[in-house]
């Protein structure tokens, strides 16, 4: 049961289920507290994703669960049935898990973890596209005359030569999931320039 509570607080978008409920989150994120009279202000925030609610009003907060049972008048464990009623969300509430149930849990398990390895592995190469995108902007800054060219290191030269690239590579992973694996597709060639680019860089400030 603990992991259902948990599966409900996991699943479910703190904004959404407000929304649902009735409530119009302000551009902050915040609504008028139902939980404490007379807020003029909107002193409850709900944050993102799965981080829940506080009500700088009332001091109350919690998870999507305690919003909802406070917000309907249910026991938390009511709150969770209606909830996976309202969000169609298939959980064994009411009935021991099947096998078939772990194995979905498992598979929704496996799912988030991969997708949080590459949302990792797309802000740290996103970080590092900018790096390159920056060693070419104070590269070319840097130039006075046609000739000073010459005095580029090898890696500032990469970076200028590559600098259209880069920008197309970084703005592809801020772009939509379409464009974010075209960018996985060619990731040896991607982070190689980007290495060769920074490990450059990153040597010639060590020395100088
Ligand atoms: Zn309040």
């Amino acid at each position: 049961m603990a992991d259902i509570f948990r599966e409900v607080r996991e699943r479910l978008d703190m904004d959404t289920v407000a929304r649902h409920y009735g409530y119009q989150p302000n551009r902050a994120g915040f609504i008028h507290c139902p939980f404490h009279p007379g807020d003029r202000t909107a002193s409850l925030k709900l944050y993102p994703g799965s981080r829940g609610w506080h009500c700088f009003g009332c001091n109350r907060g919690g998870s999507v669960i305690d919003f909802v049972a406070l917000d309907l008048g249910l026991a938390p464990l009511d709150a969770v049935r209606r909830l996976n009623e309202d969000f169609s969300l298939g959980l064994p509430v009411d009935r021991p898990a099947t096998a078939a149930d772990r194995k979905a849990a498992a598979h929704r398990k496996a799912v988030s973890s991969t997708y949080q390895d590459f949302s990792a592995w797309r802000d740290s190469l996103c970080t590092r596209l900018n790096a390159c995108f920056r060693v070419a902007h104070t590269a070319l800054l840097s130039l006075e005359a046609p000739e000073d060219f010459d005095q580029l290191t090898p890696a500032q030269v990469l970076a200028i030569q590559n600098q259209a690239a880069v920008s197309f590579w970084a703005d592809a992973l801020g772009g939509s999931m379409e464009d974010q694996m075209a960018v996985f597709r060619n990731r040896k060639e991607v982070e190689q320039l980007c290495s060769r680019i920074l490990n450059d860089t990153q040597r010639k400030s060590d020395t100088a």
